[in-house]
């Protein structure tokens, strides 16, 4: 049987974790602030949001550089990249 993918090569079930994003009922400007501006609404709203780990992982995997993924600025993921610790355990430090 043939399981269908995203264009990220993802399967649908996979990707089930943004049907129930918090965000999604929100306005951009919360996820993708200018530079400078507070992402503190927008990591609230991650904290409650059921599919957290899901959303980081998918922005780490993925290299997305730009707004607030999974409760993390983009500067707070490009610090656990580089410290090579997007493991398993980080990232679920991170969404604990
Ligand atoms: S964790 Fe945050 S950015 Fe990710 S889907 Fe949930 S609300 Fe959106």
């Amino acid at each position: 049987m043939n399981t269908i993918t995203s264009i990220t090569g993802r399967t649908w079930q996979e990707l089930a974790w943004q049907e129930n994003a918090l965000c999604a009922q929100t306005g951009p400007e919360f996820f993708f602030p200018a530079p400078g501006s507070s992402t503190r609404e927008a990591k609230q709203l991650c904290g409650a949001c059921e599919g957290r780990r899901e959303c980081l992982e998918y922005a780490l995997d993925n290299d997305e550089r730009f707004g607030v993924w999974g409760g993390l600025s983009e500067k707070e993921r490009e610090r656990l990249r580089r410290s090579g610790a997007a493991t398993t355990a980080a990232i679920s430090a991170a969404t604990a």
